[in-house]
């Protein structure tokens, strides 16, 4: 009875966490419009922003952080990875932001 028990609560996590694993994807809002990559394919790319300035966007292993900006703060550079769904490096002055976003759920509605 007990590893029954045992066998529902192991059911129920991978339920509640599977789907939110599967289907994220980093937003990367600029000046030019917005644009969603898999997280799940490594990949850096340069983001133009304003005022030129060049953000490099770097995505692994599900995660995705600012690489390189050529800001003069770097609070985006600082925000580090970016893994979990809501979490956001925002660079104020080229007016860029890279956001996880949540498979399914952020279809459309996206309103940053
Ligand atoms: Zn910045």
């Amino acid at each position: 009875m007990l590893s029954f028990t045992l066998f529902i609560a192991v059911v129920a996590i991978f339920w509640y966490c599977f789907p939110r694993r599967i289907g994220r994807k980093v937003l990367v809002t600029s000046p030019m419009g917005e644009t969603r990559y898999s997280l799940s394919q490594p990949s850096e790319f340069s983001v133009s922003g304003a005022d030129g300035l060049t953000l490099t966007i770097q995505i692994e292993n599900g995660r995705a952080r600012v690489a390189h900006s050529d800001c003069p703060d770097r609070l985006c550079v600082h925000s580090g990875w970016l893994s979990q769904s809501g979490q956001a490096a925002v660079c104020v002055p080229a007016a860029v932001s890279v956001r996880i976003v949540g498979g399914e759920a952020a279809v459309d509605g996206v309103t940053a």
